[in-house]
């Protein structure tokens, strides 16, 4: 059974069961605060993992969502019935949310059908969120989807990549829909210019080692797969 890996100072990184997401954990001040929160279907396996940190799922106070594809906010569902955590997400994907259009989710796709969802988060490029002594700082990176984001954990050379940014070269597909070829090769771009030590992917395992120089292979990769 996968246990949350630490990471750094009150980091943890876990890898996907099944079809699940990663998952990131901080816990810092009062803030508990899960970044993507995988299909919902291992809510109890992952309540068992959060309580061996001293949390749970009804502790949350916070979920960020690297994007809103299924297998990132589906575990927001079965949290929201117990416990009021703010969930953010970036504006492209949280506005039609609020307005009670869940097709940028694939809910629809996968044959899953989503309540409707409040987010009060909206993030944009450059937002600052700030829990306990942890700042983290959202960079816009389309592509994957249109409002998929990294998030800049500052001051410990982590980043979490979300499905722009797979180790080995890899990255998100862009088949979805609102996913763009052109986009995601000028966030991979972006990404392998940014200061970092360690990436957090949305699948896959964390880079740990060499983390720049995986960015910039996938960035290389994409450039020529999209001939660009
Ligand atoms: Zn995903
Ligand atoms: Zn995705």
């Amino acid at each position: 059974m996968n246990v949350f890996d630490k990471i750094a100072d009150s980091i943890y990184f876990l890898v996907s069961r099944s079809m699940d997401s990663n998952m990131t954990f901080i816990q810092s001040g009062d803030s508990h605060v899960l970044i993507d929160a995988g299909t919902g279907m291992n809510y109890h396996a992952l309540d068992k993992d959060l309580q061996t940190l001293g949390s749970s799922l009804p502790q949350l106070t916070d979920i960020i969502l690297t994007h809103s594809h299924i297998d990132h906010i589906g575990g927001v569902i079965p949290i929201v019935e117990e416990a009021s955590p703010k969930i953010h997400l970036h504006k492209a994907e949280a506005e039609p949310i609020n307005q009670g259009n869940m097709s940028q989710t694939l809910s629809n796709t996968f044959g899953v059908d989503l309540p409707p969802l409040k987010i009060e988060g909206i993030l944009e490029e450059g937002t600052v969120l700030e829990f306990g002594d942890i700042k983290m700082e959202v960079a816009h990176t389309p592509g994957h989807s249109l409002g998929s984001i990294c998030l800049d954990i500052l001051d410990t050379g982590i980043i979490i990549t979300g499905d722009t940014l797979f180790p080995g070269g890899s990255f998100g597909r862009t088949d979805f829909p609102t996913g763009d070829d052109r986009a995601l090769v000028e966030s991979l771009k972006r990404i392998s210019e940014m200061s970092f030590m360690i990436g957090l992917p949305g699948h896959m395992h964390a880079m740990k080692v060499n983390a720049k120089k995986s960015a910039l292979a996938s960035y290389n990769v994409a450039k020529t797969m999209f001939r660009m």
